[in-house]
């Protein structure tokens, strides 16, 4: 669709006001030139749209159309009649990327655009973004918070929270436990918490490993002064290569979120390993979305 800079912002911020009122989007979606021998029902059908969906988008009343017509297909989905309180705004920072944000925020990159009435993965620093919040997910607390209340934590100790990829994809508490006592960390697993993808654990499943449940210093950091008070949550996979999954965030966020408000609101400092002076490291990864996640826990 062709269409002049300003109609293009007009239509942003129309979209975004739209959005506001939790109005379904008219305006996403792209555009289809009718071709010899189509008909409604059949564009509709090749689309994934119903006959009735494409008058609507292109108030057409009949079943009459001609050849080099323009039509506009709508996204297909149910319209989101999204009260105001489903969205939050998140102002793109320095490295944000769409997928990025969607990842950190359990969407999708598709719904991200119709939310906003992006017709590319172009955004820029400052551009305030409507972000759909999560319908309903599963609670990957459940167990965590079982083993928790069992678990005097040091609620003062905690000053920061780390993530980390484990950079292989294979593995699980266990089995890193294993591997760190045969590095000579007598404490194992360096780790407060392993977060699954599916393979030796849970997809998005929670491990709590023993420097939590004993509230132990960390072992996952190099400056030991850190360590003493910097939670370590690493998630499997090595993400340089691979992205987490849905539910690795998923969990990933639900235990950031838990932590910082229920367990120990001290720990405010969030990094990502290799951000942390002296470190050289790529961990966690190209593909976590870090710059996401510091835009949400600072
Ligand atoms: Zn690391």
């Amino acid at each position: 669709m062709k269409c002049t800079r300003r109609d293009f912002a007009r239509r942003l911020s129309l979209g975004a006001a739209t959005g506001l009122l939790g109005l379904p989007f008219m305006a996403s979606g792209i555009s289809y030139t009718v071709k010899k021998g189509d008909t409604l029902g059949r564009i509709a059908r090749r689309h994934d749209l119903s006959a009735e969906q494409l008058r609507r988008a292109n108030q057409i009343t009949g079943d009459l159309i001609r050849v080099g017509q323009k039509l506009h297909l709508p996204v297909n989905k149910t319209p989101r009649a999204t009260p105001r309180s489903m969205h939050r705004v998140h102002v793109v920072q320095r490295g944000d990327t769409l997928s990025g944000i969607a990842q950190a925020n359990r969407t999708t990159v598709s719904e991200l655009k119709a939310a906003n009435n992006l017709y590319s993965d172009l955004i820029r620093i400052g551009q305030p973004l409507l972000v759909p919040t999560a319908i309903s997910a599963a609670d990957l607390l459940t167990s965590v918070r079982a083993i928790n209340s069992r678990v005097q934590v040091r609620a003062n100790n905690w000053k920061g929270i780390v993530v980390h990829h484990s950079a292989i994809k294979n593995g699980n508490a266990a089995i890193y436990d294993k591997n760190h006592r045969r590095k000579g960390m007598q404490n194992g697993l360096a780790y407060h918490f392993v977060i699954g993808n599916g393979i030796d654990s849970g997809d998005g499943e929670i491990e709590i490993g023993r420097r939590w449940t004993h509230q132990l210093q960390g072992g996952h950091v190099k400056n030991h002064t850190i360590n003493l008070t910097a939670i370590g949550i690493c998630l499997i996979g090595n993400f340089q290569e691979t992205r987490p999954s849905k539910l690795q965030i998923e969990a990933f966020t639900q235990l950031m979120d838990w932590l910082r408000s229920d367990v120990v609101p001290k720990a405010k400092q969030f990094a990502g390993h290799r951000e942390l002076r002296g470190e050289q490291t790529v961990c966690p990864g190209k593909n976590f979305p870090l710059a996401a996640m510091h835009s949400r826990y600072g």
